[in-house]
């Protein structure tokens, strides 16, 4: 049977005070967590309170659609954050995992064009990932489970309502 690496809320919540202490002990102090739907969203909120930084962005890319279901490339869908945003400031990335990390690359490199400084924090970080995060919980190689998507979606019973 394939192992698989499971992340659970608990876990989590422990996971996201590790990394945030990692970026503060790094002297890294961001202006601002730009986060990356969805997965990421959850990251950049931990982190957004736990390094006290109250300004968060969001972008949305779209690479996969299941397990180990890919697009051929990462691509951004709206809205993409105004540049004026970004202007010489520090951007600490925050995603849930860089796997081949092309997603990442994307938003680092659309960053770069504008800021004073952009760093990526991650919770997972696989080996063959094009981008070394800088901030980095656990690496694998396995297929992650997150608390988040773990579940079937959620569905109106047939009981429910009047
Ligand atoms: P990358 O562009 O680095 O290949 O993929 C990044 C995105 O793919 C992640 O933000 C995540 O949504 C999805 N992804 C990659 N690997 C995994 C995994 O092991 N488990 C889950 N649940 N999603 C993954």
């Amino acid at each position: 049977a394939e192992v698989r690496e499971e992340l659970t809320w608990e876990l989590f919540g422990s996971a996201s005070r590790e990394l945030a202490q990692a970026v503060a002990d790094d002297g890294f102090e961001p202006d601002l967590v730009l986060s990356i739907a969805r997965g990421g969203l959850f990251v950049a909120g931990a982190l957004g309170y736990a390094l006290e930084v109250k300004n968060l962005h969001v972008m949305n890319v779209e690479f996969y659609t299941g397990v180990d279901q890919r697009l051929d490339l990462p691509v951004m869908l709206p809205p993409v954050p105004n540049a004026v945003d970004l202007t010489r400031k520090k951007v600490l990335v925050a995603d849930d995992v860089a796997d081949t990390g092309a997603t990442l690359k994307l938003v680092h490199d659309f960053c770069a064009e504008h800021v004073a400084e952009v760093r990526c924090a991650v919770i997972y970080e696989k080996p063959r990932s094009a981008v070394k995060c800088d901030y980095v919980w656990r690496r694998t190689e396995r297929w992650i489970e997150f608390p988040w998507s773990s579940g079937p979606p959620v569905r109106r019973r047939p009981s429910a309502g009047s």
